[in-house]
């Protein structure tokens, strides 16, 4: 349960005065919609207001607070032009000017005869100055009421400053007073203030230099939030290791018979992270181990493996794509080498229903079924194992599934887990990601791949690409050809890639096909089942996912809109080509004008193909935050911190959660209390159900 300390900061953002329906949905869009989520939407700009000169003296272009007499109204002649009012003071003349203005109230805020105290931008026209739509206009008693600086924040379209600003200044004023989580010593050591005064200072800064994340408010402010992700992960850690485990410890008779089926010899990589993986599995405390390794790097063989280990203990193991076509694919190629072996291999997906999903849900639970593939089905309440030993999950790109799923009830009963990516994850993030789990990685891909031939075009050039495309079939190849799709305008997108897919069947015929995320599972598969097959020579796709699986005779991606995708991504792409024995071509086109990044990225796919280098290349280019497109990916979604600015802090946090749990394993000192509260604040919730009753 929530504590009580936090109940006005998670109210909804309608509790808010001045905040209608309409505002409240801009608001949600931008910030989020309760309090807690204005809290963490900090200014990106200033506006200094205590610039105030005298009339003459007032520079062109710069906001100033001007004191003032009002001389007259100058009403428009016609509706096109502006309302004016002719002001001065003993040094010049200053005009206001006011597009579609109300006449009356103007002549309310303004009174002829009257001073005032106006503040924005001036500007010169034809010699004169003027102030056209001043922010403030206030008389002389209440200028303490103008602000002196003002924050800047963020805006969606249709949202203007002023209303989020209210709404903001009126979340932080009944901000809790939380009692401190962080160590005394350590705070007074960085000169950090409270939380309270830290969200305030924050959001109040005097000057440019205090935007910059790096200023003691904002890092007080990462750091809670870096601790409470670290701390959280240490206590799904912990609550995961502290169960009971297995030690499984295989004869290697169905690994020897398998491996025996392979038409290839396991790369020395390969055996290495065998290796590391048995041991762990060997031992009696729960594996928790994440496996990297580049697209392409052999990481579904060395899973088999791993799962007759412990089929040979005598327990199952269930192996987890992301989606139906992946685990359908695993399926499939497992299945020959499973059935080598002699172990018993069944793919459930969401889609098995009635007598056939109750018939296998009675051959897992009596252990007639060894090795299960499929998607999150598998780990469904209604599924359950006679004996589970090992569980796989692919998390592809799609990070974050495996913590869902630690904390699901099939894992307490002392499963090993091995989670494998294939994003090659700078360090930095894998720690927000993954915490402390033990890594192996792959580092070395299989004999015999040629390296991709990337290029990068302008859409326009689309004819020439078509050319390209048709050499490559008539050589036998396979192209994949990607249009993405983008949230916002699905329907549009998938239009798009409707339309490109009917004008590649005017020129290459019945051999082109599609899949997009909106067809039935059933199409899907046919489509990928006649693409592999080779009946469809090019495949068009709407969704990274879906071109997730190994077509070892593709030899030509297409990305249109390359731009729009993250350099994973586009790695991730152009990895599913020049699988076979075949060199491979990547055309990566976009629609001009390009930005900074997005030119960045492309160059960068155009200069290596290796994994790590282009993470770290994204991270710099973009900073954490986006580098894995955090809300699709699952990835810890930071407020604050931001991974390219505070990797330093990430590390003390990791420490420090260490520490704490070290001393104050239950968090039930006053201090423990208060973390408590901070997990809670960042939503860390489930951790919390780690710990004893407070
Ligand atoms: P990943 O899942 O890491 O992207 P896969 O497991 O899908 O990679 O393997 C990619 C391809 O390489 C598959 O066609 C697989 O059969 C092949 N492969 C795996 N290991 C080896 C190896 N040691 N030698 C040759 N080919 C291999
Ligand atoms: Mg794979």
């Amino acid at each position: 349960m929530r504590p009580e300390c936090l109940f006005s900061a998670f109210r909804s953002i309608t509790t808010l005065p001045g905040i209608g329906p309409r505002l409240a949905k801009l608001i949600e869009k931008l910030a989020g919609p309760r309090v807690v989520d204005l809290y963490w939407h900090l200014p990106g700009g200033l506006i200094d207001r205590r610039y105030r000169p005298k009339i003459a003296a007032a520079e062109p272009g710069r906001v100033a607070t001007i004191t003032l007499t009002v001389n007259s109204h100058l009403p428009p002649h016609n509706k096109r032009q502006p309302y004016r009012v002719h002001c001065s003071d003993e040094t010049g003349v200053l005009l206001l000017v006011f597009f579609h203005a109300q006449e009356s109230y103007l002549n309310r805020i303004l009174p002829t005869g009257e001073r005032r105290v106006v503040s924005g931008r001036v500007e010169l026209f034809h010699d004169t100055r003027q102030m056209t739509h001043p922010d403030h206009i206030v008389a002389i008693d209440q200028q303490d009421s103008l602000p002196t600086v003002e924050p800047v924040y963020p805006l969606t379209t249709g949202l203007t400053p002023k209303p989020l600003a209210k709404a903001i200044g009126a979340a932080l004023a009944d901000a809790p007073d939380l009692a401190e989580w962080q160590d005394r010593a350590w705070l007074d050591r960085q000169h950090w203030q409270g939380w309270r005064d830290a969200l305030s200072t924050a959001h109040h800064p005097e000057q440019e230099a205090d935007l910059s994340p790096q200023t003691a408010a904002r890092q007080r402010l990462a750091f809670d939030e870096l601790l409470a992700n670290q701390l959280a992960l240490a206590l799904i850690r912990r609550r995961m290791r502290g169960l009971p485990g297995k030690a499984q410890r295989g004869d290697g008779r169905l690994r020897a018979k398998a491996i025996a089926a392979l038409p290839y010899r396991l790369t020395d990589a390969q055996r290495q992270v065998l290796e590391e993986i048995a041991a762990d599995m060997a031992a009696q405390a729960r594996m928790l181990r994440l496996l990297q390794g580049d697209v392409g790097s052999g990481k579904t063989v060395v899973a088999l493996l791993a799962m007759l280990t412990a089929v040979e203990a005598g327990a199952q193991a269930a192996l987890m794509a992301p989606t139906e076509i992946l685990a359908r694919q695993h399926f499939e190629r497992l299945s020959p080498l499973a059935a080598a072996a002699g172990a018993r291999i069944a793919c459930l997906t969401g889609r098995d229903k009635g007598k056939a999903k109750a018939s296998l849900l009675a051959a897992i639970a009596a252990g007639e079924i060894d090795l299960l593939v499929g998607t999150h089905a598998v780990l469904q309440e209604d599924v359950s194992f006679r004996d589970l030993g090992l569980v796989v999950i692919d998390e592809q790109h799609r990070f974050g599934v495996h913590q869902r799923l630690m904390l699901s009830g099939k894992a307490e009963r002392g499963a090993d887990f091995l989670v494998m990516t294939a994003t090659p994850i700078p360090r930095t993030l894998a720690l927000t990601a993954y915490g402390d789990m033990e890594v192996s990685r792959i580092t070395e891909k299989p004999p015999g791949r040629q390296p991709i031939d990337t290029r990068v075009m302008t859409l326009d050039r689309l004819a020439e690409v078509v050319g390209a495309v048709r050499r490559k079939i008539e050589a036998g190849g396979r192209v994949y050809w990607v249009c993405p799709l983008v949230q916002e305008s699905e329907a549009v997108d998938l239009a798009a890639a409707e339309e490109r897919c009917a004008a590649l069947a005017r020129v290459f015929g019945d051999r082109v096909g599609l899949v997009h995320g909106r067809m039935k599972a059933a199409e899907k598969d046919r489509a990928m089942a006649e693409f592999a097959g080779g009946s469809l020579a090019i495949l068009v796709a709407t969704t990274v996912i879906e071109v997730g699986v190994d077509v070892a005779d593709a030899t030509v991606m297409v990305v249109e809109h390359a731009e729009r995708f993250g350099l994973a991504q586009l790695h991730q792409l152009r990895g599913r080509v020049g699988r076979g024995g075949q060199a491979g071509t990547c055309l990566l086109l976009y629609a001009p004008p390009l930005g900074e990044t997005a030119r960045g990225r492309l160059n960068i796919m155009r200069e290596t193909d290796d994994g790590f280098r282009i993470a770290e290349e994204d991270l710099r280019l973009r900073g954490a935050g986006e580098v894995l497109g955090t809300r699709q990916s699952g990835m810890p979604a930071f407020r604050v911190a931001d991974l390219a600015e505070h990797a330093a802090l990430l590390a003390a946090a990791r420490d420090d959660a260490k520490l704490i749990l070290a001393r104050d394993p239950e968090l039930r000192s006053q201090r423990g209390e208060a973390l408590r509260v901070l997990l809670y604040l960042f939503e860390r919730d489930a951790a919390v159900r780690y710990l004893g009753a407070g």
